[in-house]
């Protein structure tokens, strides 16, 4: 089969691989209608994550039909068109039962890479590096699924790929980092970052009942996405002081929540560099504006802090006397998708969101190369690329 692979940074290329097969009782082969480019995906390509092999095949925003299935699962059936959630679970394990499916103890065979970094282990993501699991991703013809007794979401007719390929991730990304606001009635969040998890966690800020939103980037047809379809107020950063701007937006208190919706892209990072491969990779960015350290500084006291970008290994000159004197609460982290697929199914469903309005770009598979520049460097006014197999 076709499919999308690292060899390197900035080094995507289109290559003829085996196809998947069944390994376990619990697996299913999906064949792909539709796959897309995420942010995540660009900490890849620039080579911030190091323990990726070249070859290896990218992408976990997938969905397709079922066209293969281990003897245990009884879920679905072969022909089903189903959402595969980009976090694996097994569904049975202490934090699978207590609803933290991105905390699964059992779907990541490489678990000890991460326990020696971070303590403990992370699920397994699809075509997200060694470190979290090696699985092959779904920006390919075929992919398999392991715990696809747990994970798979069946789609109902009558609902195009486009309308709920991104209940994989960006929409439950969103959606989770919003709810991580504890958000009240007559509350202001402010969003950094208006790249397509942005986009739905303005979205979903309002579904939860914010009063204002206040979206910030840099990139105009991003902030007018942010604008148009979230009903956002914008700040472009570059053109004014983002902090003094917030407080005199909010009366001088600052905005009730801060989400960060950026992640390692802004960050003078040195994440991971007690890998040596990374100590190459990593370029540091010290002088480039950083979205978190604007966050805690611009959260009014007692605020609440959501993290939906995501951040590896150390990172330096963190704010964190701001985020003790005033009292912040911090939630973060890879989202639950498990926990949100049929509830933002059903907000599909009953028309209250078509999350196809982010995509500006249908591409073919072989163009996936093109598509990972373009979305990279916001050319073309790109926002969010969708792969056909
Ligand atoms: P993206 O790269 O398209 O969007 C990031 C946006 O942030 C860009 O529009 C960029 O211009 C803007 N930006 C950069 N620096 C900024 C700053 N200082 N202030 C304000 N805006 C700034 O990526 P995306 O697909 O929207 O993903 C965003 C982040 O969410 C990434 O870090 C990604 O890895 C992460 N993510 C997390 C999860 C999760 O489970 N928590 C899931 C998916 C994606
Ligand atoms: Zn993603």
């Amino acid at each position: 089969m076709k499919a999308v692979c690292w060899h390197g940074a900035n080094d995507v290329r289109v290559d003829t691989v085996p196809d998947p097969k069944i390994l376990n009782p619990r697996d299913a082969i999906i064949k792909i209608t539709s796959t897309a480019i995420c942010g995540s995906d660009l900490h890849l390509y620039d080579g911030f994550i190091p323990t990726m092999k070249s070859g290896d095949i990218l992408g976990h925003e997938f969905m397709g039909e079922v066209v293969e299935l281990g003897s245990a699962v009884k879920n679905v059936q072969i022909g089903d068109r189903v959402v595969v959630p980009f976090t694996i679970s097994c569904g049975n394990c202490f934090f699978c039962q207590r609803d933290l499916w991105s905390l699964c103890d059992n779907s990541n065979p490489n678990g000890w890479i991460a326990e020696k970094m971070y303590g403990h282990s992370p699920a397994g993501l699809f075509g997200y590096s060694h470190m979290l699991g090696g699985y092959a991703g779904g920006q390919a013809e075929y992919a398999r699924v392991p715990f696809a007794d747990v994970g798979l979401l069946k789609i109902p007719d009558g609902l195009a790929d486009e309308q709920v390929l991104f209940l994989t991730d960006i929409f439950p990304t969103g959606y989770m980092a919003a709810e991580n606001c504890n958000i009240q009635p007559g509350d202001t969040v402010a969003v950094w970052g208006c790249g397509p998890v942005g986009q739905f966690a303005i979205k979903s800020a309002y579904m939860l009942g914010a009063h204002r939103v206040i979206a910030i980037d840099r990139i105009p047809e991003r902030l007018q996405m942010a604008k148009e379809q979230g009903k956002a107020e914008v700040l472009n950063y570059e053109e004014v002081d983002v902090g003094e701007a917030l407080k005199e937006m909010t009366g001088g208190r600052g905005p009730d929540a801060c989400l960060d919706a950026v992640g390692m892209e802004a960050h003078g990072t040195d994440a991971m560099a007690f890998y040596d491969k990374a100590k190459q990779a990593v370029r540091l960015e010290t002088d480039r504006p950083t979205a978190l350290r604007q966050v805690l500084v611009a959260c009014r006291k007692g605020g609440n802090v959501s993290l939906a970008g995501v951040y590896g290994g150390f990172l330096d000159k963190v704010p964190m006397g701001a985020a003790f004197n005033k009292g912040l609460t911090f939630k973060m982290g890879q989202t639950h998708v498990h926990r949100y697929l049929r509830p933002l199914l059903e907000r599909v469903q009953n028309g209250e969101i078509d999350p196809s309005f982010v995509i500006t770009h249908k591409m073919s598979l072989e163009d996936a190369p093109k598509g990972y520049e373009i979305f990279k460097h916001k050319k073309d006014n790109c926002i969010k690329v969708v792969l056909k197999p």
